[in-house]
């Protein structure tokens, strides 16, 4: 981009997006919300680059190239979050005497930063500048011991339902469910509606009314959505057909919008694994003159990781992107006596007799549960590990 305006001081130009099918979507998807916030950095690996060329453009003069870490640039660069163009972090900046360390008594920038975007007292400098850029959110499967297992439907319909509760009954689920869990009318109602690809409205609303809940079709289960009065939610008139499927205890708990679902096929986990391996979010985009249709104008091809301003926020305060409870080691397997030996021509004999005496994984592992009764449980015998 800096290079294209550069050459060509009076062009305009745009960042396009390619969708090629031959880039698995699943890593390269392109942002369906044209307002989302988002930075596309290209660096090894997903990594963000360590250094990065800022230029600014005094009126009437060339180009000057600036520090990213020049406590002026943030302010020249987000001007919307410095609004009154004062200093940002800068490497001197000190903690307060109560959070110093002996070992930092510095502010880092990451500190500063999670700082600067927390929210407080119900404000947040985040919540007053940047457009609704998709709210964060978490997919989450739990897995059930095997005697909660939901596994018939008169299970589901006691975890789960996809229907408005009688307001007579529970006031607050009424209204809980009819302010969170109601799917935004689409289709022929409000052809406009986020949801809306090609006409049809990508989350498959509204649902048919069903007297009774379906096990498992396609790894989910059809909910039951019977024919009831419909109620007035703003300014539409709501049925069963809209129900976002929730659980009413888990609505209760957090008065949010959870969509809980009962998914019971293999397909799931396979979805799940598929989520958490399938590595950062990239994008394949290209930087072009306005206007321009030449192919040759295409100064250049960018592949690059996107992160959207949620995952940002995420990062700024320190969570982790999916957990690790302990370190997986792989086990040198091998058979008794038979340990994987390294000699030089010659030195066989003088290899053999310390490398009886050595451990490997797999021996210390034996003796590992041989000595250490909590490991019991997970007991292992060659003939054990032969059989797997
Ligand atoms: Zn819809």
């Amino acid at each position: 981009m800096h290079r294209l305006v550069q050459e060509h001081p009076t062009a305009s130009a745009k960042m396009v997006f390619l969708e090629d099918k031959n880039l698995d979507m699943q890593h390269y998807n392109a942002s369906t919300l044209c307002t989302e916030v988002a930075a596309i950095f290209v660096g090894d690996n997903g990594e963000p680059p360590d250094n990065r060329d800022i230029c600014v453009y005094p009126v009437g003069d060339t180009c000057q190239s600036i520090s990213p870490l020049n406590q002026w640039c943030d302010p020249v660069t987000y001007p919307l979050l410095f609004p009154r163009g004062e200093c940002s972090w800068n490497t001197g900046m000190e903690h307060v005497e109560e959070r110093r360390t002996a070992k930092r008594t510095r502010v880092t920038q990451l500190q500063y930063y999670a700082y600067r975007l927390s929210q407080r007292n119900g404000f947040s400098i985040l919540h007053s500048s940047v457009p609704k850029a998709g709210l964060p959110h978490a997919h989450i499967l739990l897995t059930l011991d095997s005697e909660s297992k939901i596994r018939t439907k008169d299970d589901i319909d006691k975890f789960e339902s996809a229907e408005l509760p009688d307001p007579c009954t529970d006031l607050r689920l009424f209204q809980l469910v009819t302010k969170c869990m109601v799917h935004d009318p689409c289709g022929t109602i409000n052809i406009n509606s986020p949801c809306m690809r090609d006409g049809q409205c990508c989350k498959s609303f509204p649902k048919q009314f069903k007297d009774d809940t379906e096990e498992n079709v396609n790894g989910y289960p059809i909910y039951r959505r019977r024919v009831t009065e419909p109620v007035q939610v703003g300014k539409y008139s709501i049925d069963n057909r809209w129900v976002v499927p929730y659980n009413p205890w888990l609505l209760k708990k957090f008065n949010a919008h959870i969509n809980a679902e009962v998914c019971a096929s293999v397909k799931s986990v396979k979805y799940l694994y598929k989520y958490v391996y399938k590595g950062h979010d990239a994008a394949s985009v290209k930087i072009q003159k306005e206007g321009a249709l030449d192919h040759d104008e295409i100064l250049s091809f960018v592949e690059g990781r996107y992160v959207s301003a949620p995952e940002a926020m995420w990062g700024l305060n320190e969570f982790n992107l999916s957990p690790k409870s302990h370190t997986v080691v792989r086990l040198a397997v091998h058979l008794p006596q038979q340990q994987l030996i390294v000699y030089q021509d010659g030195q066989e004999a003088q290899a053999i007799e310390p490398a009886a005496l050595r451990k490997t994984t797999l021996t210390s592992w034996f003796e590992l549960n041989k000595n250490n009764p909590s490991s019991q449980h997970f007991l292992l015998r060659y003939s054990t590990i032969l059989c797997v």
